[in-house]
This record gives structure tokens, C-alpha cells and sequence, in this order.
């Protein structure tokens, strides 16, 4: 939905802003979910996640901790950039972590008319769901596509999406959830002063 996975990720604290976040990754098997939803990981490796994280319930705590990490991170780094704040070092320095973490798992793999980068790793790995949301970010943060990351204009939303439109003046993060609550409120704004004059 955001235009970019690892910006997906960041959206996956729900209600980030406000007094009360939802967490929409509470348990391992929802990030190994989140992998599979956003195609990063193939149902044979979600498989295999699931039933390493039931057989190593620490580990795959350990793994989930570190992917909130890193999700924080990232939305620190974004979430900056979009408000023209200087970005939080200490969010970079983590992100960076995740990134060599993840080049250390790339392989190049022959593909149908060039090769391809892939990640390769133990199948029962349970932190390979977060070497491709870093690698993500980190293709985003050193591309020109960087400039459009936006955020939901909805003030109870403020999701984040990179805004590929043509005219990039895109406002919200997905027309129906957002953009239309938006044009209802205005619709019944106008109804009332109507009222009222
Ligand atoms: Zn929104």
C-alpha cells in the first residue's frame, strides 16, 4: 500500500502518533505474515518460519525484537526526511547494522535474461524476514525516489507511502481508507455551516 515495502513496515505501528499505537506485528508469526503479504518470502519459507519459531520461541523472540528495532529505526530516519528534521544518528547506525547483516546474505543468482540478487540463508533462519525490509530501505534512502516519501495527510493516519503519481501530489496514503474519511468530513463540515448560516 506505502509504495515501498520497507515503508509498509514502518506503517505496521498503527496509530503511530497517537496516545495509544496499535501493534499490528505483536506476535513472530505476524512478521513472518508481513514477509509473505509484501511477497519478500515464499509460502514454503513462511512455512518453515512458522514452525521454527513454535520449536525456538526465544529466538524467534529475539528475531521479532530486532525487526521492531529496526522498524524504528527506519521510521525515524523517514519520518525526519519528510518533516526536514536532521535524522537521528543513532537510527542510521542501527539501520546500517541490518544493512551489512543483509549484504552478507545477498548472492548473485542467475535469472531469466540477467542475474538477480537474492538472499540466501539457512530456510529456518528466523531473521530473514528483515534482511530484505533493509535492504528496501536502504535502495530507497540512496535513490532519487527518496524525495517523494510522504506522509498520509489524514492527521489521525500519517501513515507513510512513496508518492508515485505523476504530478507527485498524492495526499493520502490510499484514496479509500483515508481519502475519502477526508472528503466525508469536509462534505458534512460544509452541511453543517450551511445549517448554521
Ligand atoms: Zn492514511
Amino acid at each position: 500500500m506505502g509504495g515501498a515495502v520497507c515503508l509498509d513496515f514502518v506503517n505496521t505501528l498503527d496509530d503511530r502518533f497517537s496516545a495509544e499505537p496499535k501493534e499490528l506485528l505483536p506476535h513472530y508469526v505476524d512478521l513472518a505474515r508481513f514477509g509473505e503479504d509484501t511477497g519478500m518470502l515464499t509460502d514454503l519459507q513462511v512455512d518453515r518460519l512458522m514452525t521454527r519459531s513454535m520449536q525456538q520461541p526465544d529466538e524467534a523472540k529475539r528475531a521479532l525484537a530486532s525487526a521492531i528495532q529496526l522498524r524504528e529505526a527506519i521510521s525515524e530516519i523517514f519520518y525526519a526526511l519528510v518533516r526536514k528534521k536532521p535524522v537521528p544518528a543513532a537510527a542510521l547506525v542501527i539501520l546500517n547494522q541490518h544493512v551489512q547483516d543483509a549484504a552478507q546474505h545477498l548472492a548473485l543468482m542467475p535469472a531469466k535474461r540477467h542475474f538477480e540478487w537474492q538472499f540466501e540463508s539457512d530456510p529456518y533462519d528466523l531473521f530473514a524476514p528483515l534482511r530484505p525490509i533493509a535492504r528496501d530501505a536502504a535502495e530507497l534512502l540512496a535513490s532519487e525516489r527518496v524525495e517523494f516519501v510522504r506522509t498520509c495527510a489524514s492527521k489521525t493516519c500519517e501513515w507513510l507511502f512513496l508518492d508515485e503519481s505523476k504530478n507527485h501530489r498524492r495526499r493520502w496514503c490510499d484514496m479509500t481508507k483515508c481519502g475519502n474519511r477526508a472528503k466525508v468530513k469536509r462534505f458534512y463540515v460544509r452541511k453543517k455551516k450551511a445549517v448554521v448560516s
